[in-house]
């Protein structure tokens, strides 16, 4: 283990946790300078009418175009941004990106940017996304932003400040990964929010167990009873489709209809095309 014995040196550090901590420096140090050298990019993914197939909005999805590494995944760097201060500079491109680029679209989809709690705390949000629309010209009302229920966690008084100097403005929100929490259920207590995404690994489990359809369809039923709209993510098959529209499910997103990718696929053909998925008439055996 301490190979170093003689020379002093590194006698503390199993030689793999060395190397570990210095390979996550020049990631950190690579990542502080990938803004100012144009490296990261938004990818969006659509968000489809679960009645109709029509596209209603794209998720902005980060992508770390890196030079020597490829197409990093925000799995891999953005829980290093919020780790240090990096994820306040990363978390406003972001948004400035999403809205900028949202209004040269053909038609008035909405955007919706990922926000980290760590953003919450280490820049003002709202005035970044106040200045953006405006910026743009866009509606408040087609930005969306998405958080997951830990921006409660740290400090919930400033969370609920942070989301309704948001809502104040017009700004829609969704909480993200639905039901992967510890205690989803009593924030919604806590904030109106105007759309739950219900976690992707209940969809995961839709064809091996009914505890699962179950689940969802409980979701569904207290989103809608609350008067929120409700949307499942990470569908993948047209089986998980057709359980989930029977469900009475508002919005879907997964791979079946498309990849996340570096422009909008919305073109009238890609429209044709998701729509033709969505032309068997819902049965409502749950409703
Ligand atoms: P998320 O917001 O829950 O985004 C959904 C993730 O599921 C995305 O992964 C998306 O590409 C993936 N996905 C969508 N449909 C399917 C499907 O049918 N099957 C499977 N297996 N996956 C699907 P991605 O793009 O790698 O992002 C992962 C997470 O990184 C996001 O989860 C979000 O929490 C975070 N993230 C992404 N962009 C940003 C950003 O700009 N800022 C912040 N703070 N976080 C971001
Ligand atoms: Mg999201
Ligand atoms: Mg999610
Ligand atoms: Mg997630």
């Amino acid at each position: 283990r301490v190979k170093d014995e003689g020379r002093g040196g590194l006698r503390f550090f199993e030689p793999s946790m060395n190397a570990h901590l210095h390979a996550r420096r020049q990631l950190e140090q690579e990542l502080s300078g990938a803004i100012a050298r144009d490296e990261l990019r938004l990818y969006y993914q659509p968000l489809v009418n679960a009645n109709t197939g029509e596209i209603e909005s794209f998720e902005a999805l980060i992508r770390w175009q890196h030079p020597m590494r490829g197409l990093v995944s925000p799995a891999e760097f953005i829980p290093l941004a919020e780790q240090t201060n990096l994820i306040a500079s990363i978390g406003q491109w972001v948004i400035e990106t999403a809205c900028a680029e949202a209004a040269s679209w053909p038609k008035p989809w909405r955007v919706s940017v990922n926000v980290s709690p760590s953003q919450f705390r280490q820049s003002d949000v709202p005035a970044i996304a106040a200045a953006a629309l405006a910026r743009n010209a866009l509606a408040p009302n087609r930005l969306v932003v998405e958080i997951t229920e830990s921006v409660f966690i740290q400090d919930a008084t400033n969370a609920v400040d942070v989301l309704s100097r948001l809502r104040e403005q017009g700004i829609r929100l969704a909480l993200d990964d639905f039901g992967c929490g510890y205690s989803s259920l009593s924030y919604l207590q806590r904030f109106k929010f105007d759309k739950l995404k219900i976690d992707q690994s209940f969809v995961r489990r839709l064809g091996q167990n009914t505890d699962a359809l179950t689940i969802i369809g409980a979701i569904v039923n207290l989103g809608h009873n609350l008067g929120l709209q409700v949307t499942v993510e990470g569908v993948e098959t047209a089986a998980q489709l057709a359980i989930l529209r029977e469900l009475g499910c508002d919005q879907v997103q997964g791979y079946l209809f498309a990849k996340p990718a570096p422009i909008i696929l919305a073109s009238d053909l890609e429209q044709a095309r998701l729509r033709a998925m969505f032309h068997d008439p819902v049965k409502r055996a749950y409703a």
